[in-house]
């Protein structure tokens, strides 16, 4: 391709909210071979709501939501934020929202002062919070951040996640001083676009793999919602990019799609990374592409505008 083809690519990309970070990146696109995508605010919408409050000891709801809210404050994980907007509700009408749909409700809440003050605040990346409130050591995460403290998971408390996940939810389980008091379920529904941009992207010959922190039904359940076959899960922050190099092993050209401070590295080892939506400014220094439009189909548009530049001989 001449350089005006690629100047000519470039404008039409832009024109799309996709922004290509030079000749290259363009030119590798056309040759993807696997496209891995990021669960979490890639092929979901990313807006976390919790549907599932479920407390086993003889504590209220409204004290349980404290509790983890107020572990939870300093946190910036989606999941996080999912749950203290949950309890900032709660407490402002001191029952739960019938529906969560992202409205501030109108009576005045201030959930700062009603928050519990936290110290030793540690976040572990891919499994949860601890810290201290009141003396008492306070988890919040998944079933790993539980097992590697020594906590046990009663059955009951198990099977109800084990439901959660199969239903596509994932299931946060709260530790106070050392046993298992409650598990919150939440979603994140898919994007509308996504099942249909994994069709176009089997039809153009490219394929879709999911990457994922999160467990393995939750992953499971999800990509079987978008039709994606292969799906990694389980992956700390770290080894998103060893799932990358496991693809490229074989000389594959293979593109990245995420969003967030986790998929930098991925972004990074990618052949072609694609930042998507808001996303956070590593993630789109990482990337080769950014999408604007926070839409998947615009990964359809990134390679369709590769292949129609470099038009090679198939
Ligand atoms: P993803 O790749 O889907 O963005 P992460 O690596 O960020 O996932 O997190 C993986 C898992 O770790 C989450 O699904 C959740 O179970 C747990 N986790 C991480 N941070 C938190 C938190 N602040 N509160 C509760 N759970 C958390
Ligand atoms: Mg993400």
């Amino acid at each position: 391709a001449t350089p005006t083809a690629v100047m000519v690519a470039t404008g039409v990309g832009a024109n799309h909210g996709v922004l290509i970070k030079g000749g290259d990146a363009l030119e590798r696109a056309q040759k993807i071979k696997y496209v891995i995508l990021d669960k979490t605010g890639t092929l979901t919408q990313g807006k976390a709501t919790v549907t599932d409050v479920k407390v086993v000891t003889g504590m209220g709801r409204g004290e349980f939501l404290r509790w983890v809210a107020s572990a939870e404050a300093s946190s910036e994980h989606p999941l996080a934020k999912a749950i203290v907007e949950y309890a900032r509700h709660f407490h402002s009408f001191d029952e739960p929202p019938a529906t969560n749909d992202g409205q501030t409700p109108s009576k005045g809440s201030t959930i700062s002062g009603w928050l519990l003050d936290v110290s030793d605040f540690l976040a572990h990346p891919g499994s949860g919070v601890k810290c201290l409130i009141d003396g008492k050591r306070i988890l919040v995460g998944n079933r790993k951040l539980m097992t590697e403290s020594g906590i046990a998971i009663p059955d009951q408390v198990e099977n109800f996640v084990v439901k959660l996940e199969e239903s596509a939810k994932t299931g946060v389980l709260v530790a106070f001083d050392d046993n298992i008091i409650g598990v919150l379920g939440i979603a994140d529904p898919l994007k509308r676009e996504a099942a249909v941009v994994i069709e176009g992207l089997l039809k153009m010959g490219v394929k879709p793999v999911m990457v994922t922190g999160d467990n393995w039904r939750t992953a499971r359940a999800v990509a079987k919602e978008v039709g994606i076959q292969d799906v990694r899960a389980e992956v700390m922050p770290a080894g998103k990019a060893d799932v990358i190099q496991s693809f490229q092993k074989d000389g594959s050209i293979v593109a990245m799609v995420g969003d967030g401070i986790n998929d930098s590295p991925a972004l990074a080892a990618a052949d072609v990374g694609m930042a998507i939506g808001a996303g956070t400014d590593i993630a789109i220094e990482a990337a080769d592409y950014v999408l604007m439009r926070n839409n998947l189909e615009d990964v359809i548009t990134a390679i369709d505008l590769s292949r129609k530049t470099f038009s090679r001989i198939r």
